[in-house]
C-alpha cells in the first residue's frame, strides 16, 4: 500500500494550490483558478508514465471500469467473460452496465488464462474484462490471440496494476480501453479516484462525455457546448486530483523500492521446500506491490495463515476465505441480490452462478498467500518479518 505510506509535503502543496483559489471543479473558472488544473495535470502524469495517448481522470476505479465498458460499447445484454478472482467492482461494473458476467478460469498467474477464456466463449460472448491481479500483468500474447480469433472486445481492469508492464507496454493499453484505481490502498492514491486510458481518440471522447453527462468539452465553456450522448457524473474533484498529481510524481521511486523489497522477501522465502511463487510472464514488468506465493495445498495455506496470526506476522492476504476478492465470498452476486432490478434479472444469467465449476481457480486461490509489499520497509524490518514467516511456514510443512 505504498501510496498511503508516502503522503507528505508534496501532496499538501498540491492540495493547498486548490484550497487557496477555491476552484474545486475541474472545468471552467479560468480566472479564479490562477493556472491550477489538477485533473488535467494528473492525466498528463499518467499519460507520461504509461505512454497512453489519452487519459481521463474519474471519481473512482469502479467508475473508471464502468467508463471503460461504456466507452467500448459494452452494455445491455452483452456477455462479458470475467474472472472469479478480482475486486468485486469489476463484476458490479458489468452488471450495472446491463451486461452479463460469464466466469472463466484463472491460472497460477492469478489472471484469466487464454485457455480459460477459450473454454467460456459462447456465440453470445461480446467482450473480455481482463483483470491484472496483484500488481502484475496477465499473459498478454496468448490472451490477445484468443480475443482476436474470436472477435472479442478486450477491456482491462488494471485497478491494482498501475506500474505493471508487459514487454515494455503498460497494462491498460492492450485492449480497447483500460481502467486504474487511485483508492486508498493502491500504489498511488488520491483518497478516491480513478483513471481511464486508451490509445483510441474516439473511445477517449466517449469516455470524456460519458463521465460528465455527455458534455463534449469542446471549447472552453463547459455547460454551453454540445451533448452528443447521454452520460452520468463520474467526475473527479480538483482536491482529489491534486493528491494524485503528487503521488504520480513518486510512482517510479515507489515501484523501484517495491521491486527491490519484493525480490528481497522472495529470496528469503525461497529457502523453504514446498513454497512456490506466481509465475509472472514478464517479471521485469511486475510493479512489485505483492509477493504472491503458493503452499502445496489449500489446507496447508489455511494452517500457515493461522500460524502467521498466532506469531504476529502481518500484511498477508488470504483471499480464499478472508477477503472480498474471491467468488466464494460473493453470495450476493450468485443470488443476484440488488436493490433494484438489473438487466440480468430480465435476461437471465448466462451461467448457474451457484453451481459454477471452476476447480482450477478454487485450487489456485486456495493455495495462494499474498504479502503486501511496503515501499518504506527497512532491511531490518524485512529480516524480522522474513524470519517469522519462514519459521511459521516451516512449522506447518514439517
Ligand atoms: C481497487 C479495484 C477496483 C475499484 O477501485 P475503487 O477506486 O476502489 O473504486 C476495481 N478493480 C480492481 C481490480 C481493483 O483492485
Amino acid at each position: 500500500m505504498p501510496g498511503m505510506e508516502l503522503f507528505g509535503a508534496e501532496e499538501r502543496k498540491e492540495v493547498m494550490d486548490v484550497l487557496e483559489t477555491g476552484a474545486l471543479f475541474r472545468y471552467n473558472h479560468d480566472e479564479m483558478r490562477q493556472g491550477h488544473w489538477k485533473a488535467k495535470d494528473l492525466e498528463a502524469e499518467v499519460r507520461k508514465f504509461t505512454g497512453a495517448k489519452f487519459a481521463h481522470a474519474v471519481s473512482s476505479g469502479s467508475t473508471a471500469v464502468a467508463t471503460a465498458l461504456a466507452a467500448a460499447g459494452i452494455g445491455h445484454g452483452d456477455e462479458v467473460i470475467v474472472p472469479p478472482f478480482t475486486y468485486i467492482a469489476s463484476n458490479e461494473a458489468v452488471l450495472y452496465s446491463g451486461g452479463l458476467p460469464v466466469f472463466a478460469e484463472i491460472d497460477e498467474n492469478l489472471c484469466l488464462s487464454a485457455e480459460g477464456i477459450k473454454a467460456a466463449i459462447t456465440p453470445k460472448t461480446k467482450a473480455v474484462l481482463l483483470v491484472h491481479m496483484c500488481g502484475a500483468a496477465a499473459d498478454m500474447d496468448a490472451i490477445l490471440k484468443v480475443c482476436e480469433e474470436h472477435n472479442l472486445v478486450l477491456i482491462e481492469d488494471a485497478g491494482q496494476a498501475l506500474g505493471a508492464f508487459y514487454k515494455g507496454k503498460s497494462v491498460g493499453l492492450f485492449g480497447k480501453t483500460g481502467a486504474f484505481s487511485f483508492d486508498f490502498f493502491k500504489i498511488t492514491t488520491c483518497g478516491e479516484g480513478g483513471l481511464f486510458i486508451t490509445d483510441d481518440e474516439q473511445l477517449y471522447k466517449n469516455a470524456d462525455s460519458f463521465s460528465d453527462h455527455g458534455h463534449d468539452h469542446v471549447g472552453n465553456n463547459r455547460g454551453m457546448e454540445n451533448h452528443p450522448i447521454l452520460g452520468f457524473n463520474y467526475r473527479i474533484s480538483e482536491l482529489h486530483a491534486a493528491v494524485g498529481v503528487a503521488q504520480m510524481r513518486k510512482i517510479s521511486k515507489i515501484r523501484e523500492a517495491n521491486k527491490a523489497h519484493q525480490q528481497y522477501m522472495k529470496e528469503k522465502l525461497s529457502v523453504i521446500d514446498g513454497v512456490t511463487f506466481r509465475p509472472v510472464p514478464d517479471p521485469e514488468g511486475d510493479s512489485g506491490t505483492f509477493l504472491n506465493f503458493f503452499l502445496p495445498a489449500t489446507e496447508l495455506a489455511g494452517k500457515v495463515m493461522k500460524e502467521f496470526g498466532e506469531t504476529g506476522v502481518g500484511g498477508c492476504n488470504y483471499w480464499y476465505t478472508n477477503m472480498y476478492h474471491f467468488i466464494n465470498q460473493w453470495d450476493h452476486l450468485k443470488n443476484l441480490k440488488s436493490s433494484a432490478p438489473l438487466a440480468i434479472h430480465h435476461l437471465g444469467a448466462p451461467q448457474d452462478y451457484n453451481n459454477l465449476q471452476l476447480p482450477k481457480s478454487q485450487e489456485i486461490v486456495g493455495r495462494l498467500i499474498s504479502l503486501g509489499i511496503r515501499a518504506t520497509w527497512t532491511k531490518e524490518e524485512m529480516d524480522v518479518l522474513a524470519e517469522k514467516m519462514v519459521a511459521a511456514i516451516k512449522k506447518v510443512l514439517n
